[in-house]
């Protein structure tokens, strides 16, 4: 398949995929709900999975080669890929990212939110706000990506209009943010990693033309520094290698005839699109 194909979903098929993004969503949602000092990551991996399953779904990490776990949860200066585990235990101010998607029926889901830990932080002040401000400009980025494909004409338009902001935002704060480079987002459907790739950062290339059917992933991955990362020797989590923390928010959006879809929002898109004047549209079943 070349870097200008997709599979085309229909109707019916979107449908099913709002399956998959609710409960994708669910089990986000109950995981935000758990987050607290002195919880671990394994206990949140927990409640996604049971939270999954209770629903009749399962998780799609689990269906990647070599990866046991229902979500990826990455703490401050890890980006995303962090192994849940009982010795992981969340402090008061930490940055942390949690990644889920769910399987039903042969389809995908796939979404992220960061949050700040609550609670009285032994870190410094500007730390924990800094780290606030980060999060909140990732998923700021992530609608601006999400608006921008529901104007595109060509699917790299969102990834020139998610650095065109984030370079704003930096100057705006007078800080560095970074947009990573190797990390992606990308198409879904019958898998959750499918064509075609989606870029956090303006490329060359146009990329494909967006039209009804096209079903993707956004995910911008954000640090508070230098873009680097780093692979840990667990050989998942990626870590910025500056040491400075990150965001991760992610989406999954389809495109069809009546317009655009976040079948990973329990409202659609309504809010988080409001601000540019976008109205996302349901397929009707
Ligand atoms: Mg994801
Ligand atoms: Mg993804």
């Amino acid at each position: 398949m070349s870097r200008a194909e997709y599979t085309v979903k229909n109707s019916q098929q979107l449908l099913l995929m709002r399956k998959a993004g609710l409960i994708t969503r669910a089990a986000l949602d109950a995981v935000r709900k758990a987050v607290k000092p002195g919880v671990s990551t394994l206990e949140l991996d927990k409640i996604a999975d049971d939270t999954m399953n209770a629903l009749g779904a399962h998780s799609n990490f689990q269906l990647v080669d070599g990866y046991f776990h229902t979500i990826c949860a990455s703490i401050n200066d890890e980006v995303v890929h962090g192994i849940p585990s009982k010795d992981r235990v969340l402090r008061a101010g930490d940055l942390l990212s949690i990644d889920c998607g769910a399987e039903i029926d042969g389809w995908n889901g796939d979404s992220a939110f960061s949050m700040v830990v609550p609670g009285e932080s032994s870190d410094a002040a500007a730390i924990v706000v800094a780290r606030q401000q980060l999060s909140d400009v990732t998923e700021q980025s992530l609608w601006v990506g999400i608006a921008a494909l529901a104007k595109a004409s060509h699917l790299n338009e969102v990834g020139a209009a998610i650095e065109a902001f984030v370079a704003e935002k930096a100057s705006e704060h007078g800080r560095d943010y970074g947009i990573l480079e190797d990390y992606i987002g990308h198409g879904i459907g019958r898998t959750m990693h499918e064509e075609p790739a989606v870029f956090n950062y303006a490329v060359r290339h146009k990329g494909p033309k967006v039209g009804p059917g096209l079903v993707v992933a956004i995910e911008p991955m954000i640090t508070g520094g230098d873009d680097s990362v780093k692979v840990l020797a667990d050989g998942w989590t990626v870590s910025s290698e500056d040491g400075s923390d990150a965001a991760h928010w992610e989406h999954t959006v389809a495109v069809h005839e009546g317009g655009i879809w976040v079948l990973t929002a329990e409202d659609g898109g309504l809010a988080g699109l409001a601000p540019f004047g976008i109205v996302p549209v349901p397929v009707q079943g």
